[in-house]
């Protein structure tokens, strides 16, 4: 599968926020966004004023970016959400959270999504007692998300033991470190998005 190959930190620079890319480094001083919060490029410190067309263009660039993905994955996402009944808006960031790598992501079990994308790829994982190496693997509610018994003493798997000690997991997902198993507890809502999302952004640009 394609994807984004260039600096993160860059990609934090062009949104004008910290997108948390990379993990434990996005929260010290030495995060692009703490030493240059300005867009990268020789103009980076240039313009500064959005049409309302750039305003919804950069809305919709930055949760493609938060989530890790292409053009053409985000705009199918865009047109799944479309289709299901409710607030199209919402059900995208709901299908969005959803995502095997997102959720591993936010049961505290990787750093960033890059790193549970990558995890779930080599197999460490398995939904319902399969295993499941798809990033893109749309989870529902009452899956049993657990480490492969198989890869228990692999270097990343123990890692990821070890980084979910005392985190706080939002409301709609439960991690047992004895049974190493995690639940998804409900679907996840709009209030659930802790990042600064304006969706209806996005849906006025894909509506254009
Ligand atoms: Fe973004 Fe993290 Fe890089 Fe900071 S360190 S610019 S938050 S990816």
């Amino acid at each position: 599968m394609a994807r984004y190959r260039g600096s993160v930190c860059r990609l934090c620079r062009r949104e004008g926020i910290k997108l948390y890319l990379k993990g434990s480094r996005c929260e010290t001083a030495k995060c692009a966004i703490e030493k240059r919060a300005y867009p990268p490029g020789q103009h980076g410190q240039g313009r500064k004023k959005f049409s309302e067309y750039g305003v919804q263009l950069r809305e919709k660039q930055k949760v493609k970016r938060i989530y890790g993905l292409l053009e053409k994955q985000f705009r199918n996402y865009f047109h799944a959400a479309d289709k299901k009944k409710g607030v199209t808006g919402e059900n995208l960031l709901q299908n969005l959270e959803l995502r095997m790598d997102n959720v591993v992501f936010r049961m505290g079990l990787a750093p960033s999504r890059s790193a549970a994308r990558q995890l779930v790829r080599h197999r460490h994982f398995t939904v319902n007692g399969k295993k499941m190496d798809i990033p893109s693997y749309i989870v529902g509610q009452g899956d049993t998300i657990s480490l492969n018994p198989n890869k228990l003493k692999k270097a990343p798997v123990i890692n990821a033991i070890e980084s979910i000690q005392g985190k706080t997991l939002p409301d709609w997902l439960s991690f047992d470190s004895d049974s190493k198993q995690g639940i998804v507890q409900a679907l996840p809502t709009r209030e659930h998005v802790t990042m600064p999302i304006e969706e209806q952004l996005i849906v006025e640009l894909y509506s254009r």
